[in-house]
């Protein structure tokens, strides 16, 4: 650090040595207690480019005020550090799981994506980043900043906001990397679909709404798993350009069939690194505002305790105001968190869905009975409606009526179908349309 204003600016910020020896101390802590160590390089890209064009004066002001958004983003506990002249890196330790420097990144680019306003000018800042977590990747302190370099190189040359670090990312253009950058070009594309799957009222055969799932048919290798790709997506930056594809995709289309099925309420997923960002229920709102009023109160939004858990002062924010606006909030997979029940009573929940693990077996299962039965009564308790997720056949059906679930969602009422096939399987189905 050779600059004392930044110095005074942001005073945690520290050298590479100092660095160094804290990620020593935080492995070892990681080590007794098994938690993770991550370290986070992020690049400002063009800073010798914007410096030539505004001004050096304007460019370390613009360093200075990228660390000070960075630092709002950060805890106390984390050391900030510079690099190089444009280079950062910053050590997250006693993480509980990889997730939480994901959500960390996304919320530092949603923070830095606001321009900055210098000397009367408005200076866009554009970051990448590189992602390494110990003690997995590695279990010394330069090996494990190594791997965020190589990690942000890789993101670099395929074109991303940021990568995860890959044993393998040592080479240019590795594997992993490339079905990210496919990725990234389907979504600007828009080649992912949106499927939709309908969820029933168990005991009048109503239909009760349909929840959209993501679908990518990637060329020559295939339908990938949302599992794989939306992981992807969360790994390297792209998981906000695919939620508000999907999102303004499944209004798009809901609006359309509005004129064969009104009312019919749709579900989008929301993953826990879309919740970090303070933005979204502006996003949501205006996405609402585009496809028509039509649509209004016909949104809910799921989302899983992890994502709750992670960050839940923000969550709760960000969740009052979409729910605010007539969205209605959903817990996915519901049972498989680490529940802190205390959230369902500050939360605005009004769906809880039962994890299909336990439902799907639950028939030769007692044990998973047990559990479908508690969660069902604690949504009672709580006057939250109720679904049952991965219903396959018409026994648990049956039982999930007698133990008082509302709703139920399954290969067994429908498996997903595209937006085309919606309105004939509504026509032909046993199942019961809601009319609006
Ligand atoms: P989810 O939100 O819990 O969605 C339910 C998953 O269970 C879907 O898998 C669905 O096809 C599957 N399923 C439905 N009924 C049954 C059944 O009776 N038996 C079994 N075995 N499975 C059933 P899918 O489409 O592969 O999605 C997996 C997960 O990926 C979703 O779990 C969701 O968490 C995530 N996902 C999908 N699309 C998106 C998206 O657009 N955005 C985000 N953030 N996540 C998405
Ligand atoms: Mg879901
Ligand atoms: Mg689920």
């Amino acid at each position: 650090m050779n600059n004392p204003a930044l110095q005074l600016e942001v005073p945690q910020l520290a050298d590479r040595e100092t660095l160094l020896a804290t990620v020593a101390t935080s492995l070892e802590t990681a080590n007794r207690t098994g938690e993770l160590v991550a370290i986070i390089s992020v690049k400002v890209n063009r800073l010798k480019a914007i410096s030539i064009e505004y001004g050096y004066a304007e460019s370390d002001e613009l360093i200075e005020m990228f660390l000070e958004r960075l630092h709002d983003c950060l805890r106390d506990k984390d050391t900030l550090a510079r690099i190089g002249n444009d280079e950062f890196a910053i050590l997250l330790p006693d993480l509980k799981n990889p997730a939480q420097p994901l959500m960390a990144i996304s919320k530092i680019q949603r923070t830095c994506l606001e321009p900055a306003e210098i000397g009367g000018k408005s200076i866009q800042m554009s970051l990448v980043f590189g992602l390494s977590i110990g003690p997995d990747d590695a279990d010394r302190p330069e090996a494990l900043l190594r791997c965020a370099d190589l990690a942000l190189q890789a993101a670099e040359v395929n074109g991303l906001e940021s990568a995860r670090y890959v044993a393998c990312t040592k080479t240019t253009a590795p594997a992993p990397m490339q079905l990210e950058t496919d990725l990234r070009t389907a979504i600007y594309d828009g080649a992912l679909q949106s499927v939709y799957q309908p969820i029933v009222d168990v005991e009048t055969g109503e239909i009760a709404g349909v929840e959209l799932l993501s679908r990518w048919p990637r060329p020559d290798f295939g339908d990938v798993s949302p599992l794989e790709f939306i992981g992807a997506a969360e790994r390297s930056g792209l998981i906000m350009p695919l939620t508000l594809w999907s999102l303004n995709n499944g209004l798009r289309e809901c609006s359309d069939w509005q004129i064969k099925l009104p009312s019919l309420p749709v579900s989008i997923n929301f993953s826990p690194l879309v919740l970090v960002d303070r933005h979204i229920p502006e996003v949501v709102l205006s996405a609402i505002k585009l496809w028509g009023a039509d649509v209004l109160g016909l949104l809910t939004v799921e989302v899983t305790e992890t994502a709750i858990m992670a960050d839940p002062q923000a969550c709760t924010e960000i969740l009052n105001q979409l729910h605010s606006y007539g969205v209605k909030i959903a817990i996915d997979d519901f049972g498989t968190g680490y529940s802190s029940l205390a959230y369902l009573k500050q939360l605005p929940v009004d769906i809880l869905k039962i994890d299909q693990s336990f439902v799907t077996n639950m028939i030769n299962n007692p044990a998973d009975r047990r559990i479908v039965q508690t969660i069902i009564d604690l949504a009672h308790n709580f006057d939250l409606t109720v679904v049952a997720e991965g219903v396959e056949d018409e026994e648990t059906l049956d039982t999930l009526m007698l133990m008082v679930c509302q709703r139920a969602q399954g290969f067994h009422v429908a498996r997903p179908m595209p937006a085309s096939e919606l309105a004939c399987w509504f026509e032909a189905s046993p199942w019961e349309q809601i009319r609006g």
